[in-house]
């Protein structure tokens, strides 16, 4: 049994409860540890560790900020296999995807905000003919909360966790308590690092138990969160009377709109990544294609052929390129999806039943599927499914493709594919999400804003947006 522990104060301990979670292997559906499911007192003592180590953490020059959190990136880097191997065993998802992806841009978080830190700067406002200046003071906030989800388990932690150390918070965090496993093993190459003790501290356990010790906390001042909406709902509920400062990056049901005149070929492999990729578990995913109705037919025909050719299997197969899904609950989620898209008369074009994969009968697997649907407004096309099933439909006009875009309640991102410059500036401007990719998909720059309008959440992570959240900026006005 592979057993966690919480991280504090740069040791590792058990809950104080001694109450624990079990930990499955969603590709074959075996227990294979026990994770802490932390209660308050846990959470108090991490909160401890790092409110002791906030005055000398804050103090530290920005030069030694970024050569620990770079040493940080770097011991990520040096442990690929092991945390790939980790990701992959906790989460189902292909290992190769875990290597190549999820991995990497942990490392790179570390790296890009060690960097970033020492090119961060504040403005200062010169008020003419009063013989003043105004200078923006941006100084950490102090103890910090991170949460974060199980679809992208330590990629998506560590870019929380890397501005808010890097703006010279202390940080409590927890992982999702699906998949916890490389943010244990991020512990040790922290210290390894020697990143001070009680910097940074890791709680595991539930949403509901050490995930809501962390955002009643009187004392920590901000939250970083991403998940589902109702969970950020929740959050902001708890977290509004406190004032607490607040980012939440939520969910998503993200239009991938395609015209006639774009590069076909290149859309059509890309449209199958965005469909699919990590089981479709990616909250920029593309679950909802809107074809233009002179390429409909073909596109239906040539996506249908390349989405029957993707390997359901085992995540360490190399040949695999769609693992388990995260859970068996999940599995569950996404499965009655099907039925609800035919009792809307949706037509299951391929894929549309589990997999049972030879040696990992009780795993969590499911074909890639691709379901027509007749309006936008049915329930498949309007609420997420965060799994590998994807819609499709024709429309005729940009107006009536635009509508159809916005006609949801999220707002994260969306995907365009086409030729047309003007209107790739009308439909850029025009479609609700905080962002916009265009012949292309889920590129990203490290510097940009992240984040999504509508029900996908409030604030922007990225570049010097997460450390702008991270810093309380405060005026000074002199007179001279
Ligand atoms: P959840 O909202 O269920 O959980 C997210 C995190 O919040 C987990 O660590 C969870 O703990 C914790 N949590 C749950 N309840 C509480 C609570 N009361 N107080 C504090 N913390 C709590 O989301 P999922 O993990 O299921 O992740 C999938 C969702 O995340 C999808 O909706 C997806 O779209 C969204 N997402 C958004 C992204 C974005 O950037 N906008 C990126 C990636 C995912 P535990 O799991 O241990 O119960």
């Amino acid at each position: 049994m592979e057993n966690i522990k919480n991280y504090i104060n740069g040791n590792f301990h058990n809950p104080i409860s001694n109450d624990w979670i079990d930990n499955y292997n969603p590709s074959n559906g075996n227990v294979y540890g026990q994770i802490p499911n932390s209660s308050k007192d846990d959470v108090e003592n991490a909160y401890i560790a790092a409110k002791s180590a906030f005055p000398s953490w804050s103090q530290t020059t920005l030069e030694e900020r970024s050569r620990i959190l770079l040493k940080i990136s770097e011991g990520i880097e040096a442990h690929l296999d092991e945390l790939a191997q980790a990701e992959s065993k906790d989460n189902g998802k292909p290992i190769s995807l875990a290597k190549a992806i999820d991995i990497p841009r942990a490392s790179s978080n570390f790296r890009f905000f060690g960097n970033a830190i020492t090119q961060f700067a504040s403005e200062s406002h010169e008020s003419a003919g009063q013989n003043a200046i105004n200078y923006t003071l941006r100084q950490p906030i102090g103890v910090v909360g991170c949460i974060s989800p199980w679809n992208l388990p330590l990629y998506l932690f560590t870019w929380k966790i890397a501005p808010a150390l890097a703006a010279g918070n202390c940080v409590v965090a927890k992982p999702s308590e699906v998949t916890p496993m490389t943010a244990y093993l991020l512990g040790k190459i922290c210290n390894d690092a020697g990143l001070p003790k009680g910097v940074l501290n890791i709680v595991h356990g539930l949403g509901t138990t050490t995930g809501q010790a962390i955002i009643e906390h009187p004392d920590i001042k901000a939250i970083s969160f991403t998940g589902g909406t109702a969970t950020g709902a929740h959050i902001a509920k708890v977290a509004a009377p406190m004032f607490k400062k607040l980012s939440l990056e939520l969910g998503g049901k993200n239009p991938n709109i395609i015209f006639a005149d774009c590069d076909y070929e290149d859309m059509l492999a890309t449209s199958v990544r965005s469909s699919f990729a990590n089981q479709g578990q990616i909250c920029l995913c593309g679950s909802r294609i809107f074809v233009e109705q002179a390429i409909y037919e073909k596109f239906k025909v040539d996506f249908v052929e390349k989405v029957k050719q993707l390997k359901v299997g085992h995540p360490s197969e190399s040949t695999t390129n769609i693992g388990a899904l995260v859970s068996k609950p999940h599995l569950e989620k996404v499965k009655s999806y099907i039925d609800i898209a035919k009792k809307e008369g949706g037509t299951v074009l391929c894929g549309g039943n589990e997999v049972t994969v030879s040696g990992y009968e009780n795993g969590y697997y499911l074909e890639p599927t691709v379901i027509e649907v007749t309006s936008d407004e049915c329930r498949v096309n309007q609420e997420e499914i965060f799994g590998p099933i994807v819609t499709i439909m024709p429309f005729k006009t940009e107006d009536e493709v635009l509508q159809m875009a916005n006609k949801v309640k999220y707002g994260l991102s969306a995907t365009l594919w086409t030729n047309n410059l003007k209107r790739t500036m009308r439909l850029s401007s025009q479609i609700h999400a905080g962002i916009v990719w265009v012949n292309t998909w889920l590129m990203r720059d490290l510097r940009t804003p992240f984040g999504g309008v509508k029900a996908s959440g409030v604030g922007r992570e990225g570049g010097f947006e997460a450390l702008r959240f991270f810093t309380e900026p405060k005026n000074v006005c002199i007179k001279y």
